[in-house]
């Protein structure tokens, strides 16, 4: 039976957010998850301490990538010293369908594939083909995506399209190329990621998304360009904030544009308005264009938080599970998966982490807390998965 392993911490008092935070001392070791005494049968209905179900498990494939965007992988710091997980650290195609399957049964209806870059772990789309044939609790299939950078997905679209892949996100930060280089800093072109966009259409994909992160002086310009481009072609672009994941991107809020300037910049030369969110928890708010013409999508992470609606769950490359994108510790289910545990007792032990779970990371962000890295270490968005 496993039993509740207290990490040893130490603590700060940060003050600008008058809180302890926790500093691990024992780096790198995951919590042990509790399985518990009692174990009960699985349920879609375990709510955290603050009234979330769990609904959403978003999944990293590999901590690698072959971009180096400055937002998440700085060059400088995931350079050819970078300590990337041995293969035999990163769960199986096996052990992720289990965790798939045994989330499922917990009410998870949709996954996210992603990573660093999902398409460079090998033979993804056999991972895909067994991750579609896992139903959810009312018998319907997985809601299964995967978000690229799109730099391999003309070569990949076929095969993940046939494989039972339903969805696709793609990242693109511009359509000005020297902009655009600037940001992946690996000289990849904006060609070959819009190439990557039509293979997909060409072979069936419905339902693209496109994500671009906006960093205020960077690319903030390139924002009606990219909804000009995209409006009316069936594809959904979506504006994120920049965020400060990780501890390696050197956030600051100055360079956060609030999407609500970003709507207003858009709103000046093609009317919008807003319309519903498709489902309780949608992490992005929707627009339409007034013509008819398409809908676009704006995710406030730092301006207008969603934490109180936030059903996610992540689990990282090397099964450490994920409470929030900015959590500093995970919960290691790798080793439960690998010590012989039973479907029933991993169920347990997923239930009860989620029902002890508290975050709330960007209700409670100053803008001083991004700066605490020294002590609170957040995990980089290339190993939990973006
Ligand atoms: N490599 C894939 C890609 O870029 O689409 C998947 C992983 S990436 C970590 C997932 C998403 O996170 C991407 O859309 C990326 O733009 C976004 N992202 C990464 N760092 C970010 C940051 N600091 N702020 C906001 N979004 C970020
Ligand atoms: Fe790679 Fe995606 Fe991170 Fe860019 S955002 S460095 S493509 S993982
Ligand atoms: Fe969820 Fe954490 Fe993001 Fe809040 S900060 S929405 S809890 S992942």
């Amino acid at each position: 039976m496993a039993v509740w392993q207290k990490p040893r911490f130490t603590a700060i008092i940060a003050n600008m957010v008058e809180k302890v935070i926790p500093i691990r001392l024992d780096e790198g070791k995951g919590l042990t998850p509790s399985i518990g005494a009692q174990l009960v049968t699985p349920h879609g209905h375990t709510k955290d301490t603050r009234g979330r179900t769990l609904r959403d498990l978003r999944i990293s494939v590999t901590d690698r990538c072959n971009f180096r965007c400055t937002y998440c992988m700085p060059k400088e710091v995931f350079d050819q010293n970078y300590p990337y997980l041995a293969h035999k650290e990163l769960l199986s195609f096996e052990e992720i369908t289990r965790l798939t399957s045994i989330f499922s049964t917990l009410g998870v209806e949709k996954i996210r594939l992603t990573g660093g870059e999902p398409l460079l772990r090998k033979n993804l789309e056999v991972l895909i083909e067994m991750l579609a044939k896992i139903s959810a609790l009312d018998g319907k299939p997985l809601d299964l995506t995967l978000t690229t950078n799109g730099s391999i997905l003309r070569k990949k679209a076929a095969a993940l399209k046939a494989a039972g892949l339903q969805r696709l996100t793609v990242s693109l930060d511009g359509l000005d190329d020297a902009i655009f280089k600037k940001m992946n800093d690996v000289d990849f072109p904006v060609a070959d990621v819009l190439d990557g966009i039509a293979a997909a259409q060409e072979v069936g994909f419905q339902n693209i998304k496109v994500n671009m992160v906006v960093k205020k002086g960077t690319n903030d310009h390139e924002i009606v360009a990219m909804a000009k481009h995209f409006k009316g072609s069936g594809v959904i672009l979506r504006f994120i904030e920049f965020m400060d994941v990780g501890s390696s991107n050197g956030w600051n809020m100055e360079q956060v544009l609030p999407s609500k300037e970003v709507i207003a910049r858009i709103q000046e030369v093609f009317p919008l308005e807003p319309i519903e969110a498709n489902y309780a928890g949608e992490v992005a708010q929707r627009w339409r264009y007034v013509d008819g013409s398409g809908e676009i999508g704006v995710i406030s992470s730092v301006t207008q938080t969603f934490c109180h609606e936030c059903s996610r769950a992540r689990i990282s490359t090397d099964g450490q599970m994920y409470l929030c994108l900015f959590a500093n510790e995970g919960f290691d289910f790798k080793t439960l998966l690998r010590s012989g545990k039973s479907d029933l007792e991993i169920a347990n032990a997923v239930m009860n982490t989620w029902a002890a779970r508290e975050d709330h990371y960007s209700e409670i962000r100053g803008s001083n807390t991004a700066k605490l890295t020294s002590g609170n270490r957040k995990v980089e968005m290339s190993y939990i998965g973006g």
